[in-house]
């Protein structure tokens, strides 16, 4: 081939492929089924179904995991392995239910199988300690270091909003504890990935006014409501306030999670219903109330019947 030739042949390639890559996919004429439609008009009203992200560990190793989660009546969307270079597996498609948070709620949302992605992370969980405690097991760093663009990117494609990015745990507290008291919480929002950490210092503050009484059981189950946990106002500390105590310590709190409750637990709730103005750096010198109005705001706001 002549030189001169060569290259506008060349360039005749280069627009022909610009010129496909710039074209827009036609719309659809029908659907999956074969039914003809007309789907050039879209409506602008519309979301993702996927409100929730929900992290779990499997208790069992990654060759019993897969055949769990895919011969079983359980499922997630994604598995991470344990190896030494983790893989992520998608076992459902993200359109479609997992089947990983069945008896689940977070505020007004139950049954979180329809709202949500389900990540399974393998990880033994815990073991037994000398007097029957248990001891959990850390995560290694190579999986969080997979796990994090995989949520990043799960989070980002369905606009989930960060406060909805949950353990198992802290949406099925009767009954699971998972991803533990391990999982690096504060490292995602350090990322910024959850919300911001609660401020140590206004913990501290909150702490000692705390100590001085200690909010009784009903304030403690309305803060944790307000948060988002599904705990009945018994007005008592009872079992089902326990669990969901221990879930919130496991995760804000992991160096205690006996779910008792306490000035400190109560300090960090106090503080995660009463986020820092935007621009704000000293402490509010609000007086205290018994709990200030519901935690944050709900950007943007939708039709709240809507979704
Ligand atoms: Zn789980």
């Amino acid at each position: 081939m002549n030189c001169r030739f060569a290259h506008a042949f060349t360039a005749l390639l280069i627009t022909l492929l610009t010129a496909c890559a710039s074209v827009p996919p036609r719309p659809p004429t029908t659907t999956e089924g074969g039914v003809p439609i007309d789907a050039t008009h879209t409506a602008k009203g519309q979301d993702s179904r996927v409100l929730f992200l929900v992290i779990h560990y499997t208790v069992a190793d990654f060759p019993l995991s897969m055949k769990i989660l895919t011969q079983q009546e359980v499922s997630a969307h994604y598995l991470l392995s344990d190896e030494p270079q983790p893989r992520i597996f998608r076992l459902v498609d993200e359109n479609r239910r997992a089947w990983h948070s069945g008896a689940s709620a977070w505020g007004p949302n139950k049954r979180l199988n329809s709202s949500s992605i389900g990540i399974e992370i393998v990880h033994p969980g815990f073991m037994q300690g000398p007097n029957g405690q248990r001891l959990y097991l850390p995560f290694p760093k190579a999986q969080i270091d997979a796990l994090i663009p995989l949520v990043q990117d799960i989070v980002k494609r369905h606009e989930i909003r960060p406060e909805r990015i949950l353990g198992h745990g802290e949406v099925t507290p009767a009954y699971k504890e998972d991803p533990g008291p391990t999982f690096p919480w504060k490292l995602f929002a350090d990322l910024g990935i959850t919300p911001p950490w609660p401020d140590a210092a206004r913990v501290a503050a909150r702490r000692a006014v705390f100590e001085a009484q200690l909010p009784d059981a009903a304030w403690f189950q309305l803060a944790l409501a307000r948060h988002g946990y599904a705990v009945e106002p018994s007005g008592v500390f009872d079992k089902q306030t326990e669990r969901v105590l221990m879930n919130f310590q496991m995760r804000y709190r992991p160096g205690d999670y006996a779910g008792q409750p306490d000035a400190e637990s109560a300090a960090l709730l106090w503080v995660l219903s009463n986020p820092m103005p935007a621009g704000a750096t000293a402490p509010p010198a609000a007086p205290v109330a018994p709990l200030a109005p519901p935690d944050r705001p709900d950007p943007p706001p939708p039709p709240p019947a809507m979704r």
